[in-house]
């Protein structure tokens, strides 16, 4: 008979379930997962308005994020790979097999009760995410605590700049360490790492807001760079366990460059222009002349970009006055971008576009080009000087 049948299934797994938590307290029950979901959201969103609306709050909040982080950074950093795509692995597969085994058997109790499990996991890791991460998106504008005044800037005006860049770049571009073929050849992806960490260390040691609890230097992926690059993405900053990753497929040219963006992200800076900037600030200086390359490399890339949307022609020239071995460098760039183009590396640009907005910076993953309004602000002062 039917009903027995399923009347003995659910015998069996209660006895299995009393065996399980023998001695132990009742697992908590399905509402409970949602209460305490529901508590977790209520907790994130006063964390990221209140960060937002209240000064004090939020600088409190930073605060202690900072801390948090930097302390979770070297931890993890004790352990040379990166941790953060075991645990995206772990938590992916884990559901994944949860998810089959449950559907298979048809345990529609168990399903429920997992659901609801899950539930809760979707907003603790919301809560973290704000708590340790979205909270810095409240800070003051990095502009602001460097003085800088950003102001609207003519064609003319950006061309000077991109014109001061290609001054830069040609002075570096034949110093670097090249390969037989001509590429950039940096060496081993941890030392240049380190040497970005010390001139973070030497940056905070001359400016008070780069003073920050020191976060480890950032790691090269392992498992997901080719995915990385598949869906668009060069690095990324992982709140949970501080980790700064670059992909595999970086060029070396921009290395350094993404290692510094990160590495900014993990001092709590959020935006991404003003990351982009930190990244040019902390290697414009660097004695390494590999740092100094890709800051600069970047530098006109950004400036020249922003050129080419005004004045293709001025752009064009521009970038015909750099040397052949810039020039060089930029098509491997491009070559090293356009394999991976699809409509996978549309989708991840769409996903890493809506998020940024999310994040506060209407101009979603444009606003990495907003650098360039810092940087003219930076040299206009330097000008002025
Ligand atoms: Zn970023």
């Amino acid at each position: 008979m039917k009903p027995r049948a399923l009347f003995a299934r659910s015998e069996g797994s209660a006895a299995r379930g009393y065996r399980r938590y023998r001695g132990a307290k009742k697992p908590l029950p399905w509402y409970g997962w949602l209460l305490l979901s529901a508590l977790l959201s209520a907790l994130s969103a006063f964390f990221w308005f209140g960060s937002r609306r209240f000064a004090p709050l939020g600088a409190l909040l930073r605060r202690g994020a900072l801390a948090v982080s930097a302390f979770l950074s070297r931890l993890t950093g004790l352990i040379p790979i990166p941790l953060s795509e075991w645990l995206l692995a772990g938590l992916i597969f884990g559901v994944l097999i949860w998810l089959t085994v449950t559907l298979l058997r048809r345990r529609w109790a168990a399903f429920g009760r997992g659901f609801c499990f899950l539930v809760f996991l979707g907003s603790l890791i919301l809560f973290l995410f704000v708590s340790l991460f979205l909270v810095q998106h409240s800070a003051p504008p990095l502009a602001q605590r460097l003085g800088l005044t950003v102001e609207q800037h003519t064609a003319d005006h950006l061309a000077e700049y991109v014109a001061y860049t290609v001054e830069q770049t040609n002075a570096l571009a034949d110093k670097v360490p090249r390969s037989a073929a001509g590429d950039c050849d940096f060496g081993p992806f941890k030392s240049l790492s380190r040497l970005v960490q010390a001139e973070y260390d030497r940056l905070a040691s001359e400016n008070a807001v780069f003073a920050v609890p020191r976060p480890s230097s950032g790691k090269r992926s392992l498992l997901g760079g080719r995915i990385m690059s598949r869906i668009d993405l060069a690095g990324y900053y992982f709140p949970y366990t501080g980790e700064q990753i670059i992909s595999t497929d970086v060029v070396d040219s921009h290395i350094p460059f993404d290692v510094a963006h990160e590495g900014a992200h993990a001092r709590g800076i959020g935006p991404e222009d003003e990351c982009n900037f930190a990244a040019w600030l902390v290697l414009k200086d660097s004695g390494d002349v590999r740092l100094r390359y890709s800051a600069w490399l970047n530098a006109y890339i950004y400036a020249n970009n922003a050129l080419f949307a005004v004045d293709r022609e001025r752009a064009s020239a521009l970038y015909s006055s750099l040397p052949p071995e810039a020039r060089h460098d930029l098509t491997v760039l491009n070559e090293s971008l356009r394999r991976f183009e699809g409509k996978l590396n549309d989708l991840g640009s769409a996903v890493n576009d809506a998020y940024i907005k999310a994040t506060g910076q209407p101009e979603g993953v444009r606003s990495y080009g907003k650098v360039v309004d810092l940087l003219l602000a930076w040299h206009d002062r330097e000008a002025a000087r």
